[in-house]
This record gives C-alpha cells, sequence and structure tokens, in this order.
C-alpha cells in the first residue's frame, strides 16, 4: 500500500511516522508520545496505515456466544461488578444443559468465561467443554482466561501444562485474553492483589502458545493506570508475541465504572481515549495480526469509528454478556448480523465472517479482490487503488475455498487452485513464476532427497500448490516415498520430523537459521527448474467466468498500472517489507527480481508440464 500524506500539526509525530513508514519498531518513548498527542488525526491516519498493510480493507467478526458458566467467585476484585458469593441475590449457576440451549448450528465461536466457582470440580469444567464439543462439533472454543487456569492449578494441585492439555484435549482450541487488567504492581496490589499478576499472566499464555494453543490478549484501560503503565503492558505484549507468535488479536477493554470499588462515579471513558487507545494498540503491537474493537464496552458508533483507526475486528454477535452489563455498559448484550453488517460496511470496509482461528467464512461484500500476503505479491498490490475493488488478504489455500462459493470476484490463485475451479475461472495474463530459485518455497531437511524415502515430512497448511511440487518431486523426480504431514498451526519445534516444507515470508524468515535444526535446504522452484527447465508458475491472476465485461475491463487497468508501477520500482517497495522480515534491501531486492510478473508460452508449457507429472504421480500413487 502507497504512503498517505500526512500533515502533522504534532512535529513529534513525524519521527515516529518515518519509523511506522519503514517498519521501523516503535520504542517506549513514540508510545508514551502517542498517547500524549492531541494530533488526533493523525495519529488515526497512521494507525489505518498499518492497519491496511496487514488487513486490507478486511473487518472480521464472528458469529459468537459468551457463555459465563457461573459468577459465584472466591475473589472481590475491586473494579468487579460480576462476582457475587454463593448467597447473593444475583448469585447464578448455568447447568451444562442450560449451556447447550445457549448454542444452536449457526454459531461458530464460543467464549467461555466466569468467575471462580468454589466448589466446582476440574472434571466440571472439562465435561462442559466436552459437552459443547460433542454436541457442536463445528463450533470453535475459546475458553477460560489466565485467571482461571491459575485457579485451576493452584485448587486442583495441577501444572499449567497438565490444566491446559486436558482442555485442549476435551476441545478448547483457543485462550481468551481476559484477566491481563493493567500489567503494573501498583494496580495488581491496589485493584487485585488474590488474582493473578502479570507475571503469571504472560507466562501462562507463553506455555499456551508451546503447547499450540493460540490465545489473545487485553488490557482493561480507563481506570487509575497511567500512560507508562499502559505503554509498559502493550511493550509486554509484543515482547511475548516476539518469542512465541501466539497472540491472535489484542483487545482494549474499556473500564466500566458500574458500582465497583473504584471511582465509583466516575464516567465512563471518552470516545477519544478508546479510539486513541486503538490507534496506539495498533501503532505499538507491530507482530499482532490483529486489533479488536469490543463494541461491548466501547458502545457501537465508537468500535464503528475504531475500524479507521487500527481495528480490523468488531467481534461478533456476542449473544448475552454479562460481565460488562454487570459493570454498567448500556450497549445491547448482543447484536443481529445485520447491525454488524451494517457498522462494518458504514465504516467502508468488507465485513467478514471468520472462524476462531481467523479464516474467513464468509465475505458479506461485492467485487472482493484475494491478496496473498506474502512478499513477492506486492508488486501487484503496491499501486492497486480502485474504487471498484476491495482488497482481501488471504492465506493461498483460502483463495480456492472462497472463489467457489463465488465470495471472490478475482485474485492471485494458487495453481492448483486454478486448476481445480478453471472451468469457473478466467485466467488473465498475470502470474507469480520463478526463473530459477524463487527462495521461498522451501524444504529443510537432514536429509538427501533419495534418504526421504519413508521419512516423515511436515508441510505448512497454507499451500497446497507447493506441497504437490514436493509431491510430485519425491515421486515423480527422485522415486521417493516419503510420508507427508500437516503441521499444526503453532510450532515451537521441528525437531520430530525428517524434513518441514515452508512457504512464503515464513520460509524467507527461516532461510538464515534454518528452523534452528536443519543442515539443508533444497528450494522447491531450483529442483522444478533443473528437472524441466521452465519456469515455475506457483500463481496466476483470473477473474470469475461470470464477471461482467466492466469488471474485468476495470480489473485488467487496475492490474496493468499497478504491476507497471511494481515491476520499475523494487527499490521502493523494499524498504518497508525488508525489515519487516529482517532481511537486507539487497536481498529483498535480488528476492523479487527471480519472479515474473506476466505468464508468458514458458509459463504456460510450465503449467502443462505440471498437470502432465500430477497424472503420472496420480497413476504411481494408484
Ligand atoms: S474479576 Fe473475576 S476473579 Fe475477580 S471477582 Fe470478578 S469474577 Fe472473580
Amino acid at each position: 500500500m502507497e504512503k498517505p500524506l500526512i500533515r502533522f500539526r504534532d512535529k513529534r509525530l513525524q519521527l515516529i511516522w518515518e519509523k511506522v513508514s519503514t517498519a521501523e519498531r516503535l520504542t517506549f518513548d513514540d508510545g508514551h508520545t502517542l498517547f500524549q498527542t492531541n494530533d488526533f488525526y493523525a495519529l488515526g491516519k497512521m494507525a489505518r496505515y498499518v492497519q491496511m498493510v496487514k488487513n486490507g480493507d478486511a473487518v472480521y467478526f464472528s458469529l459468537n456466544q459468551k457463555i459465563e458458566p457461573t459468577n459465584i467467585c472466591v475473589l472481590t476484585c475491586k473494579f468487579c461488578n460480576f462476582g457475587v458469593t454463593k448467597y447473593h441475590p444475583r448469585a447464578y449457576e448455568l447447568t451444562i444443559d442450560a449451556i447447550l440451549k445457549m448454542l444452536n448450528e449457526q454459531v461458530r465461536e464460543v467464549h467461555i468465561t466466569g468467575a471462580l466457582h468454589p466448589e466446582w470440580s476440574f472434571e466440571h469444567y472439562v465435561h462442559i467443554i466436552r459437552a459443547i464439543r460433542e454436541h457442536f462439533p463445528r463450533i470453535g472454543i475459546k475458553a477460560f482466561t489466565a485467571v482461571e487456569i491459575w485457579y485451576f492449578h493452584k485448587k486442583f494441585n495441577l501444572s499449567i501444562e497438565e490444566v491446559l492439555k486436558r482442555l485442549q484435549e476435551a476441545g478448547v482450541q483457543a485462550l481468551p485474553g481476559g484477566g491481563a487488567e493493567v500489567f503494573s504492581e501498583r494496580i495488581h496490589n491496589e485493584l487485585f492483589p488474590q488474582k493473578l499478576g502479570a507475571k503469571e499472566w504472560l507466562s501462562i499464555h507463553r506455555t499456551a502458545h508451546l503447547q499450540g494453543l493460540p490465545s489473545n490478549a487485553t488490557i482493561l484501560y480507563g481506570h487509575i493506570e497511567t500512560i507508562e503503565e499502559r505503554v509498559n503492558h502493550l511493550l509486554q505484549i509484543r515482547s511475548l508475541q516476539d518469542e512465541t507468535g501466539g497472540f491472535l488479536s489484542f483487545i482494549p477493554l474499556a473500564f466500566q465504572p458500574g458500582t465497583t470499588k473504584i471511582k465509583p462515579y466516575a464516567y465512563p471513558t471518552s470516545a477519544l481515549d478508546d479510539l486513541k487507545m486503538i490507534a496506539v494498540s495498533r501503532l505499538l503491537l507491530d507482530n499482532v495480526p490483529h486489533i479488536k474493537a469490543y463494541w461491548v464496552m466501547s458502545t457501537e458508533e465508537v468500535a464503528s469509528a475504531a475500524l479507521n483507526y487500527g481495528a480490523d475486528d468488531l467481534e461478533g454477535t456476542v449473544g448475552g454478556e454479562r460481565i460488562a452489563h454487570d459493570a454498567g455498559a448500556r450497549t445491547p448484550t448482543k447484536l443481529s448480523i445485520n447491525r454488524i453488517l451494517s457498522l462494518i460496511r458504514d465504516a467502508g470496509k468488507i465485513p467478514v465472517e471468520r472462524d476462531i482461528m481467523y479464516n474467513p467464512i464468509a465475505i458479506h461484500s461485492p467485487n472482493v479482490i484475494g491478496k496473498i500476503p506474502y512478499l513477492n505479491s506486492v508488486p501487484f498490490f503496491t499501486k492497486f487503488t480502485s474504487s471498484s475493488f476491495k482488497l482481501l488478504p488471504l492465506i493461498p489455500k483460502q483463495m480456492g475455498i472462497l472463489a467457489e462459493k463465488k465470495q471472490l470476484l478475482a485474485g492471485l490463485f494458487p495453481l492448483i487452485e486454478y486448476l481445480r475451479l478453471k472451468s469457473m475461472l478466467l485466467p488473465l495474463p498475470y502470474c507469480l513464476s520463478s526463473r530459477d530459485q524463487v527462495k521461498s518455497v522451501l524444504l529443510f531437511s537432514n536429509e538427501g532427497w533419495k534418504q526421504l524415502e519413508g521419512k516423515k515430512i511436515g508441510v505448512t497448511d497454507a499451500t497446497v500448490t507447493s506441497v504437490m511440487l514436493l509431491k510430485v518431486l519425491l515421486r515423480v523426480k527422485y522415486n521417493v516415498n516419503a510420508h507427508i504431514e500437516r503441521l499444526p498451526p503453532m510450532m515451537s519445534s521441528y525437531t520430530h520430523y525428517d524434513a518441514v516444507l515452508l512457504i512464503g515470508d515464513q520460509a524467507l524468515k527461516h532461510k538464515k537459521d534454518a528452523l534452528g535444526y536443519f543442515e539443508l535446504i533444497f528450494d522447491l522452484a531450483h529442483e522444478w527448474y533443473e528437472w524441466k527447465r521452465l519456469p515455475f508458475v506457483f500463481a496466476l491472476w483470473a477473474i470469475q467466468a461470470s464477471a461482467t465485461e466492466e469488471e474485468k475491463s476495470a480489473l485488467l487497468n487496475t492490474l496493468n498500472e499497478s504491476i507497471d508501477y511494481g515491476e520499475r520500482n523494487f527499490a521502493k517497495l523494499c524498504g518497508y517489507h525488508a525489515k519487516q522480515l529482517k532481511i537486507s534491501e539487497i536481498e529483498c531486492i535480488e528476492y523479487l527480481e527471480g519472479f515474473n510478473f506476466r505468464m508468458g508460452q514458458r509459463e504456460l508449457a510450465s503449467i502443462q508440464e505440471f498437470e502432465r507429472c500430477i497424472s503420472e504421480l496420480i497413476t504411481i500413487e494408484h
């Protein structure tokens, strides 16, 4: 995306913008300045730029159901209006049947958090999860904050690893981000001394990530915290994300004064503060993929505005939230899908219904173009500005799934997906093909090709084309039969694989360290070139065959202009992306120079030859 022109009233932001627009990491002092500034418009524009680079026009939401199984709590945190003692008139306990009745086949994500019940057994919590998994196998389960995990660990004398493992086995797929409050010893001592602190919260999330369980993170702001404490909180989240990469989203939660024991008569946070919190989070958390505008606490209108201040997720329908409402939130307890769609459309964005892992399920907008968010496709998109189309970043394998449902008008399709859907797609004369080495489709291995017979190869879940190329090379070129397994979504160690296939920016990043374990690196495009003396076409542009003539010619014009600019300006494109990938600008330019972006005779011949090899592979495998 092209850098917008921003006129700064606060000149301190000019220096921060230099960093943001070249992907240089912001410091504590930068974060402090961002919270202090009154140049609100410039702050929003910077955050929106980062949001657009990361997520294009997409705003995610889910058809979700919040479940709080009980409000009976052993603790009495000062800021909480939800937890009560067993004999309080508001006390409740939901049975498993009552919980199941709150769900239906339309729900795609259940979000379970609650109070720390003095009498329930750990088995009871596991039963809740298991019952949901058995009755609703399609629903993603996000359950139990670090506060609850810590409570289970202490009360039932189980290690954190064991608690997480048993919940994971029962069906938990991700942890919610609640319970972080503000990472500050002062606030911990003052507001919730009996509850876990920053160290424990971070350690639980670290353990979850290492066990392959992604999570989310929050901050509860707008009470007694200082700007320094806010910035420090954000930087601690960023630092853990550097270590594990396990956070899916960050969710600023606006404090609801209610009748809590702090600020009893205070006003809620201002819209300005809510938007600032979103914008600064987007700018400081450069490694967290999504920032959520939690409408339940900030109001629908502010959440909708936040979609142009850095947020790319609007939570979801929620369905019966109690914790924030017991603390005085005046928002509805749930929203209809139509209301969510209109809040997102009002912000000029594409509503994308997602699952728990942010895979798109449905796109509620016409004329959406799928964009592979890897460096190699950047030349197509830097000048891709057209009022007729909206861009949606997608990992390669999702392109075909959505095009098949007619939810994408066009895009850069992975070759295998194009071949699968070619009766409904019309190819355009642009592609992504490697001249020889591609440098970003790499097999990391401890064995030579011939020695991979019978060995276990882990392959990324993001691609089908590169996996097919690997299979063709193994079986047809080398006559080797290896065992190919999909890698789980989050991997901390690859030591139980004999080889691992990675693609895109992930492969580029690990080219130097070979995942810290492997000795050999094979470039799959180079293997193909050596064998066939042809480039390898990884992806090609195509549009729905049902598109109108106007849509086709508008897309061709936009693409033409964009790639013309992209091909002539590798150096300009590389500044930002090289820094993000921690490679030098020279490496970045050389990498892009290895691609051909236009379909020619040799590319067409290569596609034909690849199709022939796939037929041969099928014959061998049969
Ligand atoms: S914040 Fe959670 S742990 Fe603290 S009193 Fe409320 S429900 Fe209990």
